[in-house]
């Protein structure tokens, strides 16, 4: 009896680590050395409360059903190329990714699918059942019944209880084939803003646009300004006085290498730090607020970010909270990093 069972783990620890490695191949790098969700605030009244996480959402904000969203990146003449995109719309995807497997009071597939542009960021597990070449019909119901069990603690394809995006071209053959069939049997349902973001001539139910920005006049029109988000539409990034880098491998203390701004700028921002702080107020979260924080307090949402910021505790809270309008500490307007307020640049 032993040793069948023993063989039989062995089989699927085969297959397991196959399954794997077919789908790690096509994943874009999750950010695990941003993930740190053991560090959270001492909680009361304040903005940061586990228990919402068992209260029914009374209010729905859109991110509570939001599968699909369209993010359109502008930039001023001449400040990224071809090979700089690449990196800003990768860096922008991984950073979506960290956020989107968080709300476990949102709807199944939160930002299941980011198309950016050509490229269409889709669930890793989603595309491989998107992807399985049965009929189209049986494809996206194998696809839709995956993204309901996404979060449910199967293998991600990473190695790590979060999984990652697969990055299509819009050209891909699944995705034409996809284009080209009559998807009105799934009204109600993520094929139809799909379709209206990634279909020609599709435009209804166009789902939500994140618009990215970089600028050279002051973001959200505050000269103090160096980056700001709007709840459920823009950021804004100051191209002309900042200098925006990514680290050259992953991990904290890292040597980071320029990627697109002024590079002579003194004022030296990780592209990965501000983008998860800035999606996070396009997905409603404000600044963590509380007064007795130390400055160094790494939370993504902490007005006063470092370069080295990770998603903790109290941003998970914070996103969980956000899915409801009626959250008392949601973000409305728009809120901005301050120039001189980044805590690595301070002497
Ligand atoms: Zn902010």
């Amino acid at each position: 009896m032993l040793p069948s069972v023993a063989q039989g783990i062995a089989t699927l620890a085969l297959l397991v680590g196959f399954s794997l490695q077919v789908q790690a191949s096509n994943l874009i790098p999750l950010l695990t050395d941003r993930w740190c969700p053991g560090v959270f605030l001492p909680f009361g009244e304040n903005e940061v409360d586990p228990s919402i996480l068992d209260k029914p959402i009374e209010n729905p904000a859109s991110i509570a059903d939001m599968p699909v969203i369209i993010v359109e990146i502008t930039y001023p003449d001449g400040y990224c190329d071809e090979a700089c995109q690449e990196k800003v719309t990768l860096a922008l995807a991984q950073s979506v990714n960290l956020w989107r497997q968080s709300c476990l009071r949102c709807h199944r597939g939160l930002m299941a699918f980011t198309v950016v542009g050509e490229t269409v960021f889709i669930d890793g597990q989603v595309w491989v059942a998107f992807t399985a070449n049965t009929s189209l019909v049986e494809d996206v119901l194998a696809a839709h019944q995956t993204l309901l069990s996404l979060g449910d603690g199967s293998p991600t394809g990473t190695g790590h209880v979060m999984g990652s995006y697969v990055a299509a071209a819009r050209s891909d053959p699944e995705l034409t084939q996809f284009c080209q069939n009559d998807l009105s049997g799934f009204k109600g349902f993520w094929p139809i803003p799909l379709a209206a973001a990634i279909c020609d001539g599709s435009a209804s139910l166009e789902p939500p646009t994140l618009g990215l920005a970089f600028v050279s006049h002051p973001p959200c029109g505050e000269n103090a300004f160096f980056a700001c988000g709007e709840p459920d539409r823009r950021i804004e990034m100051d191209v002309t006085n900042t200098r925006y880098e990514l680290r050259s491998s992953p991990g904290v203390g890292a040597d980071r290498v320029f990627v697109l701004g002024n590079p002579t700028a003194t004022m030296k921002v990780d592209l990965h730090a501000v983008f998860l702080h800035e999606v996070g107020h396009f997905l409603g979260l404000g600044h963590v607020t509380r007064t007795n924080l130390r400055d160094t307090f790494p939370a993504v949402m902490f007005h006063r970010p470092d370069n080295d910021l990770c998603m903790t505790m109290t941003d998970v809270l914070m996103l969980n909270s956000s899915a409801d309008q009626s959250w008392a500490f949601r973000a409305r307007v728009p809120e901005g990093l301050v120039r001189t307020e980044l805590l690595e640049n301070e002497p």
